[in-house]
């Protein structure tokens, strides 16, 4: 019977039933939240051999290091390019919405942790280089992950034949063994969906007395986030893969739902990617050796859901105190919600310790944070899932601009699938 069901329904129903679930039944939640975290857990177990196997792969394919410069150069355009637009509609759309005029102050909760992570960032150009690679893959240290695989991935071309051949099999092997695990835990995506949703929208509704007013009082300020979210996913970010390289954004978009849905459920880039790896590489159409460099990449430093979320929700906590911010510091903001969404790691809630750092670069009280953790949760599932359709447009339009066919590139104003 599920069979007979097209597996984007799958999942879509098991969006609903969670929905349901976690409303009606939030106190029996417990025979199916180990659902999620199975599923949760079976997708982290994959993250750092995919991220190792793909990106040494994706570099050793690319072979010659003027093609890598190449693809590098046009992958840091992008991101960059894309967080700036983000943070911009972000910018502009919380100076005309203005949700933190009027603001009520009196239900700021304190927050543990934060001036250490602003003094932290400054370290993290450093701690990019890790001391021990293996302490770095066990505690998730994504980015001296991946500086370590691309290292070693350049290193493999300058290696003797014989020695390079037995790496870069290898390396393809491991990567295609990844990819079918992760075929197999995909198949239990509906059900690792429908837990997760469960459970946020019980924990939501276990303080859904307080969480009303929260609304009320938050309310213009979360119609802010997800409008320009909404105004960089479906307006800015189709536009530029659909006119810079010749894609159809709709069926771009069909191919990598499964990926999306999952994005909102998990609130984590990293957890995610095994799926989209195989979204766009199965269903996009993206060869591997553009998408096993350039996803993996993107899911840790091109966050612009992130980015967009630093830069409203800092101006948000200034206007609620009531600070008038000049031109110069909503500059500042802008660059320094770049830096940071650069720096937040693909895990739930990353975006909201790295506020610190934006606040603290324009002198804007730290304690604000506490007035949008309450609804920082729920934002998150948003910016998640705007962060991964970024990496996947970014994707798909480096490979166009590589002259692959991808399955929903525009030929002849016909779509080709
Ligand atoms: N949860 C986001 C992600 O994984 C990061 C954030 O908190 O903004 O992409």
């Amino acid at each position: 019977m599920l069979k007979r069901i097209a597996f984007h329904w799958q999942i879509a129903l098991g969006l609903l039933l969670g929905i349901l679930l976690g409303y009606f039944f939030k106190d029996h939640l417990i025979y199916i939240s180990w659902m999620g975290t199975i599923f949760l857990r079976a997708l982290k177990m994959v993250i750092i051999p995919i991220l190792i196997t793909s990106i040494m792969s994706g570099i050793i394919n690319i072979g010659d290091p003027r093609g890598l410069g190449k693809i590098g150069l046009k992958t840091m355009a992008f991101y960059l390019f894309s967080s700036l637009f983000a943070i911009v509609t972000g910018l502009f759309m919380v100076n005309i919405i203005k949700p933190g005029v009027g603001a009520d102050l009196g239900f700021v909760e304190p927050v543990a942790g934060l001036a250490e992570a602003g003094t932290n960032f400054g370290n993290t150009l450093t701690n990019m280089i890790p001391e021990n690679i293996f302490t770095a893959m066990s505690e998730n240290q994504m980015l001296s992950v991946i500086l370590f695989s691309v290292v070693a991935g350049i290193f493999t071309t300058s290696l003797d034949q014989q020695y390079s051949k037995v790496i870069s099999s290898a390396v393809n092997a491991g990567f295609e063994l990844m990819m079918k695990i992760t075929r197999f835990i995909i198949l239990f995506t509906p059900f690792g969906v429908m837990a997760l949703i469960a459970e946020v929208v019980a924990n939501n509704m276990s303080q859904s007395g307080e969480l009303f007013s929260v609304f009320q009082r938050l309310g213009l300020y979360m119609i802010t986030v997800i409008a320009a979210l909404s105004i960089h996913a479906f307006i800015t970010l189709p536009l530029v893969i659909r006119f810079l390289g010749k894609i159809n954004p709709f069926q771009h978009f069909k191919s990598v739902s499964t990926a999306l849905i999952t994005a909102f459920s998990t609130s984590s880039s990293s957890a995610t990617l095994p799926l989209t790896l195989r979204s766009i590489q199965e269903r996009g159409g993206v060869s591997n050796k553009v998408s096993s460099f350039v996803l993996p990449l993107g899911a840790t430093i091109n966050m612009d859901g992130t980015a967009l979320y630093e830069c409203v929700a800092a101006i948000f906590i200034a206007q609620a105190y009531g600070i008038e911010l000049s031109i110069a510091q909503q500059v500042l903001i802008v660059f320094t919600a770049l830096l940071a969404s650069i720096g937040a790691a693909g895990i739930p809630m990353a975006g909201l310790v790295m506020i610190s750092v934006v606040l603290s670069a324009v002198g804007l009280p730290l304690e604000g944070v506490g007035l949008i953790i309450a609804v920082d949760r729920i934002l998150d599932m948003f910016r998640t899932s705007v962060n991964v359709w970024s990496d996947t447009c970014g994707t798909a339009l480096i490979a166009s601009s590589e002259g692959e066919e991808l399955n929903a590139s525009i030929k002849n104003n016909k779509v080709v699938v």
